[in-house]
């Protein structure tokens, strides 16, 4: 009988990436269906546990990137998000084409993503955690490792750093802003949860994420109740990273509520997921000589709701389709490598920029003026504000409130 061995960690590849969420392996399975050798590893021992997500995504994300959800990675399917006012009385359904989506089982959709890597001819290590990189003067040349308490190095052409909110890697490669600041990061917690009421006043949630807005139990965020099953779900809290510690404070908070607290009256928690989220601008640079960093590494993290599974799956598909070409191409400086930058600006930008400004407006709203607009805006409004058209919007909520002008102007000019 022929004796197994554990695939060992060769001494070069064309690319090297560190993580294995849904931005590297999405970089691994893309470089790797264009003939470049791969290495991805990753430092946890099973790929997507523990997990620290809300696990909202939505359909087009799924769609956009060619990926065939497994039946098990599917905790809900999702037909539109409702958001509450902070008097925990009004509230808008928003049910549109972006609204569609899923509540995943990350430890089950990280790892299948992972395992389409490893289709595509991507080599995985897991266990393996990369604590520095290899420079040449100022390019990237390859990585040091640990894998399974043994030290390693390995070199690649191109080495991608997409190791998370935690990143160290692309300030290590010397990246100077790969770390958020306080300001520019949020803190969500949550607890996965059963014997949740997803019904209210006769009315069926299930199919809904709900968001809950109120400086007095998120501020500077909002809470949230994502589905999981028929009486399941996350129950959260996001909040602005001054106020992190206090996370747990401010969940028992709200759960407690007149309006909210009946719906955990009998809920007992089964998990206990928290982690923080950068939700300022993307890093300056996405690429030095032979490095790229992709994902919420790279704060590619929407500024609203801290969704970033959907940008890191596209910012990995780009990066790694360009690093393939670039290596196919023998040229792997930052110039070269820099075409994904654009790529992703092209296709990114114009949105996300905008998310940045609202980001900034719904910071200055208070939970008075949260409560006028959530209780006056119908849904031709919010298709208005999805599309990006804010004028007619903020026009309608000034008529009623006109001391938010200074506020609101700033996204009649976007
Ligand atoms: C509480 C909370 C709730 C959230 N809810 C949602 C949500 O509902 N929807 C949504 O879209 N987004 C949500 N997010 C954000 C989302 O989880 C991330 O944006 C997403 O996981 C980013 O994917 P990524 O591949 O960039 O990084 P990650 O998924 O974080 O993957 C990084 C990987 O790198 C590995 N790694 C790190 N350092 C090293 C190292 N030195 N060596 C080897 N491996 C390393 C880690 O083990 C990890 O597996 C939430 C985040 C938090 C904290």
């Amino acid at each position: 009988m022929e004796k197994y061995d554990l695939p060992l960690i060769k001494n070069e590849y064309d690319i090297v990436i560190v993580g294995a969420g849904p931005a590297g392996s999405l970089a691994a399975r893309e470089a790797s269906k264009r003939g470049a050798s791969v290495l991805m590893i990753d430092r946890r021992k099973e790929l997507g546990a523990p997990v620290r997500c809300g696990e909202g995504l939505g359909l087009k994300h799924v769609t956009n990137m060619g990926i065939k959800l497994s039946p098990q990675a599917i905790s809900a399917n999702i037909n539109g998000a409702r958001v509450i006012a902070p008097n925990l009385k009004d509230d808008i359904i928003i049910k549109t084409p972006e609204t569609k989506g899923f509540v995943l089982d990350r430890k089950v959709f990280d790892k299948d993503l992972a395992k389409d890597a490893g289709r595509a001819g991507a080599e995985i290590a897991v266990k393996c955690e990369a604590y520095d990189v290899i420079k040449e003067g100022s390019a990237v040349k390859g990585i040091k490792y640990i894998f399974n308490g043994k030290k390693g190095e390995v070199k690649a052409k191109v080495v991608i750093a997409a190791d998370g909110a935690e990143s160290v890697i692309a300030r290590l490669a010397g990246m100077r802003d790969a770390t958020s600041t306080l300001y520019d990061t949020d803190y969500g917690f949550e607890y996965e949860m059963v014997n949740v009421k997803l019904q209210d006043n006769g009315q069926d949630y299930s199919d809904l994420i709900e968001i809950f807005f109120g400086r007095e139990w998120a501020p500077r965020g909002y809470n949230w109740i994502f589905p999981k099953g028929p009486d399941s779900a996350n129950v959260g809290v996001g909040i602005g990273g001054l106020e992190a510690p206090n996370a747990i404070h401010y969940l028992h908070k709200w759960m407690s509520a007149d309006g909210v607290k009946h719906r955990f009256a009998k809920a007992v928690p089964v998990a206990y997921k928290g982690g923080a989220i950068p939700v300022g601008a993307p890093v300056k640079e996405f690429v030095m000589d032979g490095f790229m960093v992709v994902g919420t590494a790279a704060h590619q993290v929407d500024p609203i709701h801290g969704g970033g599974i959907g940008l890191a799956m596209n910012a990995g598909r780009i990066a790694g389709t360009v690093a393939a070409e670039c290596v196919k191409d023998g040229k792997t400086n930052a110039p070269a490598l820099n075409k994904y930058k654009e790529q992703w600006y092209n296709e990114e930008w114009k949105k996300f920029s905008k998310r940045l400004m609202l980001r900034k407006v719904l910071e200055k709203l208070s939970d008075d003026d949260l409560n006028h607009i959530i209780s006056n805006l119908d849904q031709k409004d919010i298709d208005l504000t999805l599309a990006g058209d804010f004028k007619p919007v903020v026009q309608k909520v000034l008529l009623k409130r006109p001391q938010l002008l200074k506020v609101l102007t700033v996204l009649v000019n976007l």
